[in-house]
């Protein structure tokens, strides 16, 4: 199995965002807003893909991980201010670019 280790950052990092103090920082987290934020994000973020047995590169990438979430970080609040802008609650081919 291979996994989007970034797309595993970003979960974490909206998670912090949803359930911490910052309760309005996202207009709305309905599945269609976050699912519209995530893939805006990933859209823009190179991928790093690991394999379930995870070793050295895990690790490099681990080594790196502050400055991917500033950069994961950034691209969320892009994206929710996209989002909130022109929310599309109940359209899940939300343009992306
Ligand atoms: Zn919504």
């Amino acid at each position: 199995m291979v996994k989007n280790y970034v797309e595993v950052i970003v979960d974490e990092v909206i998670m912090d965002l949803v359930s911490n103090e910052e309760k309005t920082f996202f207009a709305c987290t309905c599945e269609f807003c976050m699912d519209n934020i995530k893939a805006m994000a990933l859209n823009r973020l190179k991928p790093f893909y690991v394999t379930c047995k995870v070793g050295e590169v895990f690790g490099n990438f681990q080594s790196k991980e502050v400055q991917n979430r500033v950069d994961v970080l950034a691209e969320i609040v892009r994206a929710k201010e996209i989002v909130a802008k022109n929310p599309h609650h109940d359209d899940s081919n939300y343009p992306t670019k």
